[in-house]
C-alpha cells in the first residue's frame, strides 16, 4: 500500500508545522482571499469583537488550516482545532464551545461531516452564542440554555455544496481557495528550501513547482523528497536536473500527474472510448472511493483542461490524449 506522493490529503509523514506560514504577509498567493481576510481582521480588532464566521472551501492541501491559524494569530486570539468526523456527540461539541475564551477561533475541518445532531447544536452557538442542551431522557428531560463567549468559527470543506443550507447560511464570510500558479509555488519552494537549509536554484524551484499539482502541500512533500535524493546522490544542491531525476523516480510526470492520475485518464481513454463515463463506474474501475475521485483527483484534472464534466459523465479532452501520448479518436476534434 504505497503512499501517493502527490496525494493532496494530509499523510502521516508530512511534517507540516515546519513550513507553515504564520502571518498573512508570509502566505503566498490567494490574493483575493487574503485581501478579504485583512479587512475583516482589522475591523474585528478595531471593534474588539469576535470576527464573523468564515468558511474556507477548496481542494485539500491549499492552505485552509493554515489560514485559520493565521486568522487567530492576526486577531491575537486563541486557536482550537477539531474536525467534523471527530465530534461524535453533541456533548463533545458543547464541551469544546464552553471551553473557549472570548473572541477565540474554533477551526472545524471537514465541517460537512458533522452529524445532524451536532449541527443542531452549532446553529444557536453560531448565531446567538448560546447552547440549547437537553439534559436527561424521557419525561424528566429538560432543556437548559448556556451562554457562550463570542467566538469565530472557521469551517473548512472541499466543496461548499456539501454543506446543508442552514449551516452554509450561518457563515458571514465564505471564501474559495484556488489552485496555485507555478510562480507562486516556486516562491513556496524557495522559502521552504531556505527553512530546510537546502541550496536550490531558480530552475530547480520551478521544476518542483510545476509538478506540484497546484497544491502547496504537494510542494512541501516533493521538496523534501528531492532534497533527500540530492543529499544522497549529489552534493545536496537542488538544480533542475536533480529535481527532474528525483521526480521521475517518484513517477511524477512533467504536468505533475502521478500514476493514479494517469490511470484515471487512461481508463477513460482506453476502456470507455474517451467517455462520457459516470463517476460510479470510474470508481469501480479504479478501485477508488467516489469521494477521493471527486475531491482529490478530478479538481486538478479539470483545472488543467484534461477532463470535462458533462451531464452524462466524465470525458477526456484532446489535451489528455496528447499528454498520455495517445492518438485522440477522430470523432473528437477539439
Ligand atoms: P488544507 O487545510 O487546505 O488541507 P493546509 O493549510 O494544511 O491545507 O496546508 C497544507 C500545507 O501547505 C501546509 O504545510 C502549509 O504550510 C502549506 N501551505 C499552504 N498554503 C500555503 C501558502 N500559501 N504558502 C506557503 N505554504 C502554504
Amino acid at each position: 500500500n504505497d503512499e501517493r506522493i502527490t496525494e493532496p490529503d494530509l499523510q502521516p509523514s508530512d511534517d507540516d508545522a515546519a513550513l507553515r506560514p504564520k502571518r498573512l504577509d508570509d502566505f503566498v498567493g490567494q490574493r483575493s482571499v487574503k485581501d478579504n481576510l485583512r479587512v475583516f481582521v482589522e475591523a474585528a480588532k478595531k471593534r474588539e469583537e469576535a470576527m464573523d464566521h468564515v468558511l474556507f472551501f477548496g481542494p485539500p492541501g491549499l492552505g485552509k488550516t493554515t489560514l485559520a491559524q493565521i486568522v487567530a494569530n492576526e486577531l491575537g486570539v486563541g486557536f482550537r482545532a477539531t474536525s467534523g468526523p471527530v465530534i461524535a456527540k453533541a456533548g463533545d461539541l458543547a464541551a469544546l464551545l464552553t471551553g473557549l475564551e472570548p473572541n477565540d477561533v474554533l477551526f472545524i475541518d471537514e465541517i460537512h461531516r458533522l452529524t445532524p445532531a451536532v449541527e443542531e447544536i452549532l446553529y444557536p452557538a453560531m448565531e446567538d452564542f448560546h447552547l440549547d442542551l437537553i439534559i436527561g431522557e424521557g419525561p424528566s428531560a429538560r432543556s437548559v440554555k448556556i451562554d457562550l463567549p463570542r467566538f469565530t468559527l472557521v469551517g473548512a470543506t472541499t466543496r461548499s455544496g456539501l454543506l446543508t443550507k442552514p449551516l452554509l447560511d450561518r457563515f458571514g464570510i465564505p471564501l474559495r481557495l484556488e489552485f496555485y500558479e507555478p510562480d507562486e509555488l516556486a516562491r513556496i519552494v524557495r522559502r521552504g528550501a531556505e527553512k530546510l537549509g537546502t541550496p536550490i536554484d531558480e530552475d530547480g524551484a520551478m521544476e518542483i513547482a510545476r509538478r506540484s499539482r497546484g497544491t502547496p502541500r504537494v510542494t512541501g512533500r516533493l521538496l523534501r523528497r528531492v532534497r533527500d535524493v540530492a543529499a544522497v546522490d549529489g552534493d545536496g544542491r537542488i538544480d533542475q536536473q536533480t529535481a527532474q531525476d528525483a521526480l521521475a523516480r517518484l513517477e511524477v510526470d512533467s504536468a505533475g500527474l502521478d500514476r493514479l492520475d494517469r490511470r484515471y485518464l487512461t481508463v477513460i481513454a482506453e476502456n470507455f472510448s474517451g467517455g462520457p463515463v459516470g463517476v460510479e463506474t470510474l470508481a469501480a474501475s479504479l478501485s477508488e472511493g467516489r469521494d477521493a475521485i471527486e475531491d482529490v483527483i478530478e479538481p486538478y484534472l479539470l483545472q488543467q483542461g484534461l477532463i470535462q464534466r458533462t451531464p452524462r459523465g466524465r470525458v477526456v479532452t484532446e489535451r489528455a490524449y496528447r499528454h498520455l501520448g495517445l492518438v485522440p479518436p477522430s470523432r473528437n476534434p477539439e
